[in-house]
């Protein structure tokens, strides 16, 4: 069984206010393998963030279905999003909590019993002891991803989604953060990630789903990407 698996999923912005309807995703098909490094490769306005948006419970669907980690999003809303974390494209979130309290939250909000919590454990790896107490924003943009990479895994789904991770991040800071990600899948995590860099798809990912025009079509690095696009 896949981790994700779409059918004729579809989306429509209604647009209204004047503004005209637009078909975000046309119906997609997908079956994102269990343990792959998946990248969903596409321009800007491909419907990449509406896909994720739809399997994180944000945005609602047209038509057509999908499943996370086999639990339909209709009929499980809550096994789906349970077995899923999310790290958003935005930095600004929690600017005003610590990193502790950011975690707390993120677990409370996912029903991670207090026994169950590894706050200071997740601080620890991610060198943040220190900054415990401190405010997210007084952070670096580095650490405020890998923060959010944190909260994202904190009720440790089986799937971490990633929308465009590396958007607007220098090379150091790529590097951490991917380190982080391939420690995650080593321990077994399915890792999707939205890019609109082919290098980086074809570097990172074991799977490439192509999208276009909301289709999308599934390819392995090693085929020759640039003649299939
Ligand atoms: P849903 O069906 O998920 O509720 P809607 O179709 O109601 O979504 O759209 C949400 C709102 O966002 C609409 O009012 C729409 O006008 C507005 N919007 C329009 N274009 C864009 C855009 N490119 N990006 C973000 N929001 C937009
Ligand atoms: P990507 O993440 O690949 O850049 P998006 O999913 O953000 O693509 O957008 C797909 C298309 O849907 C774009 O044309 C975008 O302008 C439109 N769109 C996104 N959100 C909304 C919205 N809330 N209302 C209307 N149109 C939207």
């Amino acid at each position: 069984e896949a981790a994700i698996s779409a059918r004729g999923l579809r989306k429509v912005y209604k647009g209204g206010k004047g503004q005209p309807e637009k078909v975000a995703l046309e119906g997609i098909d997908l079956d994102v393998p269990r343990g792959s490094v998946f990248g969903l490769l596409g321009p800007n306005g491909a419907g990449k963030s509406t896909f994720i948006n739809i399997l994180a419970g944000l945005v609602n669907k047209t038509s057509g279905t999908a499943s996370i980690w086999g639990f339909d999003i209709d009929q499980n809303p809550r096994q789906s999003r349970a077995s899923i974390g999310v790290v958003p494209q935005e930095l600004s979130t929690d600017v005003f909590f610590t990193p502790r309290e950011g975690l707390e939250i993120q677990a409370g909000l996912y029903g991670v019993p207090k026994s169950k919590r590894r706050t200071m454990e997740i601080l620890r790896s991610l060198g943040l002891e220190d900054k415990a107490e401190a405010y997210v924003r007084t952070l670096s943009g580095g650490m405020k991803r890998r923060l959010l990479v944190a909260k994202a895994m904190v009720h440790d789904p089986p799937v971490l989604i990633l929308d465009e991770p590396t958007a607007g991040v220098d090379i150091e800071l790529r590097k951490q953060l991917w380190e982080q990600v391939m420690e995650l899948h080593e321990r077994g995590v399915t890792v999707i990630l939205t890019t609109h860099y082919l290098e980086e798809a074809q570097e990172l990912c074991d799977t490439i789903g192509i999208i276009h025009k909301g289709n999308v079509r599934t390819v392995q690095p090693k085929d020759e990407l640039i003649k299939s696009l």
